[in-house]
């Protein structure tokens, strides 16, 4: 039996970018010890009392199939989150709960996009960006941001790419650059978005994770509420990944047309995870900050590390659980330096390009494991990358091409 075409096609056919990653795994479970500095999944786990919430609920009975919507108190949670972070007015009207910010991306192109149409996104990118658009049938079209622009993506790149795009997809603060996209950079896109009549898709679950400048929301700039998808999640702010919960906002209506599709896929989420979501929302910034606090501590030393050396150079990053690196010093891709510090010392790192071809020559850092076996594993990284760089300088020495040998 032949599969559709479009689950067939899912992955587009190339490397799925996850190949260091599962060597990683595969040494683990032979035995060998491997530093893991690869998902973006916190070192701590979902604070007790958010679990004495998510397990009173359930006693309590909240069991049963929840409103499929969401729960009219998480709803309202988040619009308030939304409305005291953005000012921009948002009722429960204009909130859907979704099972993680994974299905929020997945409902808000499915929303947005008919089969064939063009939906634009960032290189480099969130690996399942390109899946989940061609999983609704659209198709996947990528603006390069430049290591050179620091990441920021052009208006103008946008603007060339879009004559016949229905969507725009971006995601501040990033995954993987951990860039935070500059107010001057949002109001180009708006621009963008109004002059090509775009929908955007603004992936935003790293909102609390802003170690400089501010997080803007899209939304909030003039005349985009109307055209915006803002995708949240509970999994980055409060360590709950597992609980699989998050959202979308936009326009009344069509979150209620969205309401319908979760009708027909997902039947919503758990009512005792949404007393547990809306519970840990109540604790307002305090508790996003707490479980944000590591992240921040550890790129400040990671900083400190970086300075001490000149072979690797760290991406002018303001937030997220990432550090990219620069490591064309070395005169390796991403791929080769992440397998050959796998190999050489056991710590497995992200090739840049496995989040599309603009962060070749780079590597993804994830700050996710404690302070001191965080350091450690940086700094054996630059020596790796050092002790490569030294054998590049040599070879580049004995080279006829340069002049002055
Ligand atoms: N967007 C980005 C940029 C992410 O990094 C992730 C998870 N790593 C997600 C969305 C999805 O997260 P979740 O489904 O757990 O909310």
């Amino acid at each position: 039996m032949e599969p559709s075409t479009r689950i067939a096609g899912l992955l587009g056919g190339g490397d799925d970018g996850w190949s260091v990653f599962n060597r990683a795994r595969a040494m683990i479970a032979a035995g060998t010890p491997v530093t893991e500095l690869t998902i973006g999944e916190h070192d701590i786990r979902t604070a007790a009392p958010i679990l004495q919430e998510m397990h009173r609920a359930t006693l309590a009975g909240h069991t049963g199939y929840a409103a499929i919507p969401g729960t009219k108190a998480l709803r309202d949670a988040v619009a308030r989150r939304v409305l005291y972070r953005t000012g921009v007015a948002t009722t429960s009207d204009n909130v859907m709960i979704t099972p993680g910010g994974q299905s929020a991306l997945f409902s808000a192109h499915a929303a947005v996009t008919d089969p064939g149409d063009v939906a634009l996104f960032i290189d480099p990118y969130y690996a399942t960006y390109p899946g989940t658009i061609r999983g609704v049938s659209a198709i996947p079209r990528s603006v390069k941001a430049h290591a050179e622009n620091a990441f920021q993506p052009r208006p103008s790149d946008i603007d060339d790419a879009a004559a016949d795009a229905r969507s725009l997809l971006i995601n501040s603060p990033n995954n993987p650059t951990g860039v935070v996209y500059s107010r001057e950079t949002l109001e180009g896109i708006a621009a963008v978005c109004k002059q090509r009549d775009l929908w955007l898709i603004s992936d935003e679950v790293y909102d609390t994770q802003v170690w400089e400048g501010t997080h803007i929301s899209p939304r909030a700039i003039s005349g985009m509420a109307e055209r915006t998808l803002v995708v949240g999640s509970m999994s980055k702010s409060h360590a709950m990944t597992g609980s699989r919960c998050g959202w979308i906002v936009g326009p009344q209506e069509i979150i209620a047309m969205m309401i319908n599709l979760a009708t027909h896929t997902t039947y919503g989420v758990p009512g005792f995870i949404q007393d547990a979501a809306t519970y840990a929302l109540m604790q307002g910034p305090e508790l996003e900050n707490e479980v944000g606090a590591p992240f921040r501590r550890r790129r400040a030393l990671a900083k400190a590390i970086l300075a001490r050396q000149n072979t690797v150079s760290l991406v002018p990053a303001q937030g997220a659980m990432y550090l990219m690196l620069d490591i064309r010093a070395t005169g390796l891709d991403g791929g080769k330096f992440a397998n050959g510090l796998l190999d050489a010392h056991q710590i497995a790192v992200m090739p840049g390009e496995s989040f599309g071809t603009a962060a070749a020559g780079h590597v993804r850092v994830a700050m996710t494991i404690e302070d001191s076996a965080f350091e450690s594993a940086l700094a054996t990284l630059c020596n790796f990358a050092a002790s490569k760089a030294c054998g590049t300088a040599r070879k580049d020495r004995a080279a006829p091409a340069f002049s002055d040998v």
